[in-house]
């Protein structure tokens, strides 16, 4: 008898899924007629049963809630796959009773392993499963990509250090319609550069900047393009309460002496945000709103083709800790809600956190139940502690992708490293 039955009307996916779970040494047998499934499942008392939302005769969610109701069957656990993962589908999904819902298309890599680890006999203790999601799944028309070049706090490593995750600071590159956008000048923005600098044909840049903090604009006087003669770049950011913008980027670029360096011949424009929505460019919204951080800190939300990326790495988010006076976390799930991407501060373990409170920064597990609480469907985490080693990192993206899959999270949570790309 299969210890596992698919009920997929799909022949293709059917026979996918079958592969995928015989793939991890456990037998399944595939049912395409929905309306079969039912007495099937009665008669071969599987352990599990996968199946699809949609299908022609008995839509999943219908036959999940029949499976569950009925005292002969309820103990068969139930995974719903499907394309259709709306918060109201994965909402009925947990009130029907099914463990889990796997969107489509689902990762190959470890879509076994989520239902090897459902099964009973011998279950595999989360800690012995690969590490889920390193990767973002790709979306099939993308409306912009992104490029990671530093994501850690202000690190003092030695050159003899080595990181899988980098030790340079916040720099994010965003590339649409043919237009570059950097957000933030951390040491990250020398190697994107050096990588701009080979476009012969790229002459503008808008760079944005979340606040002055010397691990987001450490890079700045180091942008090869400032000494390009015929380059504009556009600097975007807010004013200190005692200092204009202009005296903000003068001081960035003046910490590091100039007579060793060719002087700035680009056209350096600056731009003074406060909270504010404009398009930046033709069918590019941006919007600027103050994040929960010391200094004068920005966060920035992008909106091109349908598609909405927010920008947030120094922020402190309350959660469990919120009391009814802070009213940040609120403010913030308004901008991040249903958001494609949240690039989000997890800086802290959560045994970490207490004690580094108030401080502008945030514990992973506090964000990810927050992007997932705002429907945000990927979120990445930012702002890595300096102290922490590959090891830690490892973890808290493993323990992530546990707390999702527990939680039945539909959030896609990855730990940012430098070197990564993605679209949106
Ligand atoms: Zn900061």
């Amino acid at each position: 008898m299969p210890r596992i039955i698919v009920v997929d009307d799909d022949e293709i996916v059917g026979n996918l899924t079958l592969d995928l779970i015989s793939g991890m040494g456990m037998e399944a047998e595939l049912i395409q007629d929905s309306t079969q499934a039912l007495g099937l499942i009665k008669a071969k008392m599987p352990e599990l049963v996968v199946m699809d939302i949609l299908m022609p005769g008995i839509d999943g969610l219908t036959l999940c809630h029949r499976i569950k109701s009925d005292p002969a069957t309820q103990h068969v656990k139930v995974v719903m796959v499907s394309g259709k993962a709306f918060a109201e589908e994965i909402d009925r999904a947990k009130q029907y009773g099914a463990s889990l819902l796997i969107k489509k298309p689902y990762d190959v890599m470890t879509f076994g392993q989520q239902i090897k680890a459902l099964m009973g006999g011998p279950m595999p203790k989360y800690d012995d499963v690969k590490p889920i999601l390193r990767e973002f799944t790709p979306p099939a028309q993308p409306a912009l990509t992104a490029g990671v070049w530093g994501c850690r706090s202000l690190s003092p490593h030695t050159t003899a250090m080595n990181s899988h995750y980098g030790f340079q600071t916040s720099c994010l590159s965003v590339e649409t319609g043919g237009n570059q956008l950097i957000f933030d000048a951390g040491t990250g923005i020398i190697d994107l550069g050096i990588h701009l600098a080979a476009k012969t044909d790229l002459k503008e840049v808008w760079l944005f900047l979340t606040h002055f903090h010397q691990d987001h604009v450490q890079g700045l006087a180091f942008l090869p393009c400032l000494r390009q003669e015929g380059f504009t770049v556009n600097i975007s950011g807010a004013d200190d309460p005692d200092k204009p913008l202009e005296q903000l980027v003068k001081e960035s670029f003046d910490r590091y002496p100039s007579t060793v360096r060719d002087p700035f011949v680009a056209d350096i424009q600056l731009y003074t945000l406060q909270e504010e929505s404009y398009e930046m460019l033709p069918g590019v919204n941006l919007t600027s709103f103050y994040a929960n951080h010391p200094s004068t800190t920005l966060g920035f939300m992008l909106e091109t083709q349908g598609r909405k990326l927010v920008y947030c790495p120094d922020s402190e988010l309350y959660g469990e800790f919120a009391t009814a006076l802070q009213d940040y976390d609120e403010k913030l799930g308004v901008v991040v809600e249903g958001a494609d991407l949240l690039i989000h501060n997890g800086r802290f373990t959560q045994t970490d956190y207490p004690s580094r409170m108030n401080n502008g920064h945030t514990s992973f597990v506090t964000s990810l139940e927050f992007a997932a609480r705002h429907n945000v469907k990927r979120l990445l985490l930012w702002h890595h502690d300096d102290q922490y080693s590959d090891g830690t990192l490892d973890k808290i993206g493993d323990q992530a992708v546990e707390m999702t899959f527990k939680m039945g999270y539909s959030v896609e949570c990855v730990m940012a490293r430098a070197g990564m790309k993605f679209s949106v």
